[in-house]
């Protein structure tokens, strides 16, 4: 069994629900409890252009292996209907595996610890919800180091709901 943090965005078609609907999703995978659920965060695109980003973190346990999850988290977006039309564009859904217990994964298809979210006030605000500021990445650094040089910017905490 392993601790899981999975980054969710949300841009397009009710963000919140979105957020909603991919909880409840991950309550029904195979293998896996939900752990918690961090409150929901509006931000700006950080591409100009964009609606606003409505983003969470779950905490999972899981015995999946990663690229199951990977799989699954997948299929759960394209079940709500994301789109890949150009990088970074605007979503319905994007889940994202941030860590994956302590290690290191790289695969084609698959990066752990996530390569954008250190410096993500989205992803490290919402994580800090629900995992120890102690936890530490394989660079040494611990999570209170990272917040400590992502100022909270530009982001509005929402209530749970
Ligand atoms: P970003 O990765 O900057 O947050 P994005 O989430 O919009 O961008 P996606 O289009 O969702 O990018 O995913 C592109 C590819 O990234 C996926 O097909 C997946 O194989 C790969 N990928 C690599 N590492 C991870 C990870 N840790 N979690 C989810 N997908 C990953
Ligand atoms: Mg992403
Ligand atoms: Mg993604």
């Amino acid at each position: 069994m392993e601790r899981i943090y999975i980054g969710m965005g949300s841009n397009l078609a009710d963000p919140a629900e979105q957020l909603r609907s991919a909880v409840d999703s991950l309550t029904q995978l195979p293998s896996t409890a939900l752990v918690g659920v961090s409150a929901f965060y509006q931000s700006d695109s950080l591409l100009p252009g964009q609606p606003r980003y409505t983003n969470a973190v779950a905490a999972l346990d899981s015995t999946l292996a990663p690229l199951e999850l990977l799989d699954a988290l997948q299929s759960i977006e394209n079940g709500q209907g994301r789109e890949r039309l150009e990088r970074w564009g605007p979503r319905t859904l994007d889940l994202d595996i941030l860590l994956f217990g302590d290690r290191l994964i790289d695969e084609p298809r698959l990066k752990v610890p996530h390569y954008h979210m250190q410096e993500r006030a989205f992803v490290l605000y919402p994580l800090a919800e629900l995992a120890p500021e102690d936890l530490r990445l394989a660079d040494g650094r611990t999570l209170a180091d990272l917040l400590a040089a992502c100022p909270f910017v530009g982001l509005e905490r929402l209530s749970h709901a």
